[in-house]
């Protein structure tokens, strides 16, 4: 039946006759909670990232703050506030290069439709588990605070040289469409975008013939480091994450470029290359894993490196005792936290990929390994960061325990932070360019 008032009696009545199971909703305004409660489960489809993304017109919002990563559909728990309720689905649907917005929100509409069937058979059959959204977060947009041309700033930031240059950087995997991809122009090549770069390394070695193959891309040569340091300190002021959050809060860093220098995985090299920062002034941040800190236990993802590293070093001490002495430990990292020379986060506690929605083990991953590390070091935690950075390796699920853990959270999938806008903070992540590649790498960021 058509009617222009979906909270009218008749509404309510003709629904009450019909007894529901389950009331499906897609694309309306608040529905009042007679009408909801007249069956035991009433869904909703909604297109944005909850708690962020909440109200109307949310996939144009993100679109107009440039957040691409946050193009999410949503399979929600209707209830009476609206995009409030406990979560079943919530998926990202990555923009194609060549896609103009109505198309993405046509292909976002069916995708969404199919997983509101899937959700469905799962309440039926009691196979299917919903989260409560986290409580921190939360926006409520309205139509009212759109700014002016705000639809027609959307549509455009969607397919601007910006987004142009987020796609590019997204896993593809369409031949074709990599080739055409692969032939466009970068609109931006060799041009620093102004904003705050947050760049990401992993383990600095020494440039000894140090064989690269077959280890995951987290190494980068001392040589090389200390010739990025160069490029940092000619071509940017060099601020500690903390700093760079207050400028992102006060609207400062879209004036000039910031740069911040960060380290994941707890490894030593990194802590002994600190010597190449000199008189820079630098304060690092480091992300770690509570398991080679608190349990000295070796993370699984550096099995190759480093025992490639210590067949080059051939040292006296076995592998075993010799590879605890490849991580920090916890005297030094209280030593730089107290006096300053040194900022942390957490990674997780064992580098686990957290792109599944297994709770508890998200839950031991990401809060309690912030815990204990926060307990350990006896001082609170600001910071987290997901292990692998893209954004297939993390779950809804994981980035509500990131919210509800930490102040502030990182990736590693590229961007320059400009505004501050929900979600989690745009790191890059270096590896062993030379001069001329880094420059290349750090020109080739879409700004958000
Ligand atoms: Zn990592």
């Amino acid at each position: 039946m058509e009617v222009t008032d979906i909270n009218s009696d008749i509404v309510r009545n003709s629904l009450a006759e019909f007894d529901p199971d389950l009331i499906c909703i897609y694309g309306t305004k608040k529905i009042r909670s007679e009408i909801l409660e007249l069956a035991p489960n009433a869904l909703n489809i909604h297109d944005g990232f909850v708690p962020y993304y909440r109200g109307v017109s949310s996939g144009a919002w993100v679109s107009f703050e440039s957040n691409y990563s946050y193009l999410y559909y949503c399979i929600h728990e209707a209830i009476s506030r609206l995009d409030a309720g406990i979560v079943y689905r919530l998926d990202p649907v990555v923009p194609y290069f060549f896609e103009s917005s109505t198309d993405h929100n046509y292909r976002r509409s069916t995708t969404a439709a199919d997983a509101m069937v899937e959700v469905t058979r799962g309440l039926l059959n009691g196979t299917i588990q919903g989260y409560p959204q986290p409580s921190v977060g939360a926006r409520n947009l309205r139509h009212r605070d759109k700014p002016q041309l705000f639809g027609e700033i959307a549509s455009a930031n969607f397919v601007s040289n910006n987004a142009r240059t987020y796609k590019r950087s997204r896993p593809r995997t369409g031949r074709i469409e990599k080739l055409l991809v692969d032939r466009q122009k970068h609109p931006n090549r060799g041009v620093l975008s102004n904003g705050w770069y947050v760049v990401n390394y992993h383990a600095i070695v020494d440039d000894n013939d140090f064989d690269h193959t077959g280890v995951p891309r987290i190494v980068t040569e001392r040589k090389r480091f200390a010739e990025h340091i160069d490029v940092y300190r000619r071509e940017f002021t060099l601020v500690s994450v903390s700093e760079g959050i207050s400028l992102l809060k006060r609207g400062s860093a879209e004036k000039r470029r910031y740069l911040s220098l960060t380290f994941d995985d707890t490894l030593q090299s990194p802590f002994s290359a600190m010597d190449l920062l000199g008189s820079s002034g630098i304060v690092p941040t480091f992300f770690i894993n509570s398991d080679p800190v608190l349990n000295e236990r070796q993370l699984k993802n550096h099995h190759t490196l480093l025992k490639r590293l210590y067949e080059a070093a051939r040292p006296v001490a076995s592998y075993d005792e010799w590879v605890l002495s490849q991580y920090m430990n916890l005297d030094d990292l209280r030593q730089a936290c107290d006096d300053g020379s040194a900022e942390i986060g957490s990674h997780t506690a064992t580098h686990a990929r957290v792109n599944h929605t297994r709770f508890e083990e998200l839950q031991v991953e990401i809060q309690e390994n912030h815990r204990s590390l926060e307990s350990a070091l006896g001082r609170e935690i600001d910071y987290f960061a997901f292990p692998y950075g893209g954004l297939n390796d993390r779950s809804f699920l994981a980035e509500f325990e990131a919210i509800t853990t930490a102040r502030y959270y990182f990736t590693a999938e590229g961007g320059i932070n400009q505004h501050y806008v929900p979600g989690a903070l745009l790191r890059i992540g270096i590896h062993n360019e030379d001069v001329g590649g880094l420059l290349q790498l750090l020109s080739d960021q879409y700004v958000r």
